[in-house]
């Protein structure tokens, strides 16, 4: 069995207090997942929180990710996070082109290419979501979408260790995954894609959008999935605890 990756997104839905809380009351719990045979785990918390939960799993195999960066190394970017200083942090993953960023913050494909060769240069290993807007899904517009984000990001990518998260849009945040086989054509034909244009087996493919403990097994039969990237589900740890079990 190859290793199965559980990435949390806890976005911005925990304060700092709140985060440390939530991590602090399940270290054991978390660590204890972790040790799992063929299991990875990552907790991603807003950037105020990343030393500290860093600092808290230290020692263990839970690892930490950043939710964003900088598309600049350094310079007058006020308020921006440099992508040197997540790896100093100690988080080993980021984030990058989380469609609620693509959104709301008008981040092209350009700017997520440009991120994530600013991690990987820093030996940060990117999160890079990509997924078609219902509009597009219905327009039957998705491999096309899919095949433009990926197309950004190629070069840069080429025989490094990235996570690629498809996540369409419509099944973010509403409680409704979308249908197994529907995934099972999207990640047989993202393997075949990704393969043939990266030259190498570094990068894993992940699932993100309404992944919860009901879906979850049914979800893990899907073939070429390395894995879950998990919103809402990874902010109540018996929910993010069944989901890696089930
Ligand atoms: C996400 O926003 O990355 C996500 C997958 O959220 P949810 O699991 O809540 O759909």
């Amino acid at each position: 069995m190859h290793k199965y990756i559980y990435a949390s997104n806890w976005k911005m839905q925990f304060s700092f207090n709140q985060a440390l809380a939530y991590a602090q009351s399940n270290k054991k719990h978390f660590i204890q997942l972790a040790q799992q045979k063929n299991t990875e785990i990552i907790v991603c918390p807003s950037f105020d929180a990343l030393a500290p939960i860093t600092q808290l799993f230290k020692a263990s195999n839970v690892y930490v990710g950043a939710q964003n960066c900088a598309a600049h190394q350094k310079g007058a970017y006020t308020g921006e996070i440099c992508p040197q200083s997540i790896r100093e942090c100690g988080a080993h993953y980021c984030i990058v082109g989380h469609s609620e960023r693509r959104q709301h913050f008008g981040e092209t494909n350009e700017v997520v290419a440009q991120k994530m060769e600013l991690l990987l240069q820093n030996n940060v290993i990117p999160i890079v979501c990509i997924g078609e807007t219902g509009q597009e899904y219905t327009d039957k517009k998705t491999y096309n979408i899919l095949q433009k984000q990926l197309l950004a990001i190629f070069n840069s990518a080429k025989n490094k260790k990235i996570y690629i998260a498809y996540e369409p849009l419509w099944a973010i945040g509403t409680g409704i995954a979308a249908k197994s086989d529907y995934l099972q054509n999207i990640f047989t034909w993202l393997q075949t894609y990704c393969s043939k244009v990266l030259c190498s087996d570094g990068y894993k493919l992940l699932y993100g959008g309404s992944v919860n403990d009901n879906n979850a097994q049914d979800l893990k039969k899907i073939t070429c999935l390395d894995g879950f990237l998990i919103g809402g589900a990874s902010l109540d740890f018996q929910k993010f605890q069944n989901i890696v079990v089930s």
